[in-house]
């Protein structure tokens, strides 16, 4: 489980984007966070993974203090996919799927194989390997996001936006294709959008976050929609 304890931050120029956060997002589960833009999202997820220091407060994962962790360490175990992909342009598709494995001084061929599984596991062609990102759709940018996410198989995962840049009939099958990944990866996962039916659709749990980087409501689905 990640746990936040009271967490602010306040920017240097003053903004306060998140203010005074108690969240849990259970182990195993799809966690939410949804709300109009500027209103914290980011940097809520962002703390998670050390890309932003919160100003105070407590960020825990299974008991663990975040900041006990070094950095580079703490990242290894969690997957990052962001709304416009950041693939690498002159890498291959199977090698910025490897990134991370080749980073961590995996065997070559063994970090290629498993990018191809992972590739036919996101739903993407295997003849695509050897092509770059700029051969791809949008869609298929985005699933090679997610397959190099998950290849060295962290239990976490940070989701901002992640469909959000498609159009909406692919946007239903990549949805529609994560629950089912999820389902068997059973990741601990925490999703940024600010797409209300999105949050409802993926989520085990929704937070709503308000203007202002104040959590109003963290509840599961059913309870938001009869609200
Ligand atoms: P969201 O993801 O919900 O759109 P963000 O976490 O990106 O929200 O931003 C929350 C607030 O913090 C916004 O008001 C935004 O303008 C502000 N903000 C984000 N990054 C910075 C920064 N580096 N410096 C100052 N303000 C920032
Ligand atoms: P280096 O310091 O050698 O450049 P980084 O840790 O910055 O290595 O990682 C390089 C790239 O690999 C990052 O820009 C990021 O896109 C990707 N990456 C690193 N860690 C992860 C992770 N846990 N999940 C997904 N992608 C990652």
């Amino acid at each position: 489980m990640i746990q936040f304890d009271g967490v602010t931050k306040r920017y240097v120029d003053g903004t306060v984007a998140v203010d005074d956060l108690t969240l849990q997002i259970p182990t195993g589960q799809i966690t939410v966070l949804v709300g109009p833009s500027g209103c914290g999202k980011t940097t809520t997820l962002r703390m998670i993974n050390r890309l932003i220091e919160p100003t105070s407060g407590t960020i825990t994962i299974d008991g663990e203090d975040v900041r006990a962790q070094d950095p580079a360490r703490l990242r290894r175990g969690i997957g990052y996919v962001i709304q416009h992909a950041g693939l690498f342009p002159h890498r291959t598709i199977v090698d910025n799927i490897a990134t991370v494995p080749y980073l961590l001084g995996w065997d070559k061929k063994k970090a290629r194989t498993t990018a191809l599984e992972l590739m036919e596991r996101v739903g993407l062609d295997t003849k695509m390997a050897r092509r770059y990102p700029y051969q791809l759709s949008g869609g298929q940018q985005q699933r090679v996001g997610v397959a190099r996410a998950l290849a060295a198989d962290p239990p976490v995962m940070l989701m901002d936006e992640p469909f959000s840049a498609v159009d909406p009939i692919v946007r239903k099958s990549l949805q529609d294709e994560f629950i089912r990944l999820q389902s068997e990866l059973r990741k601990t996962i925490a999703f940024v959008t600010h797409d209300i039916d999105e949050a409802v659709k993926l989520g085990h749990t929704v937070a709503v976050f308000k203007v202002g980087g104040v959590l109003a409501q963290h509840s599961t689905p059913d309870e938001l929609l009869a609200a």
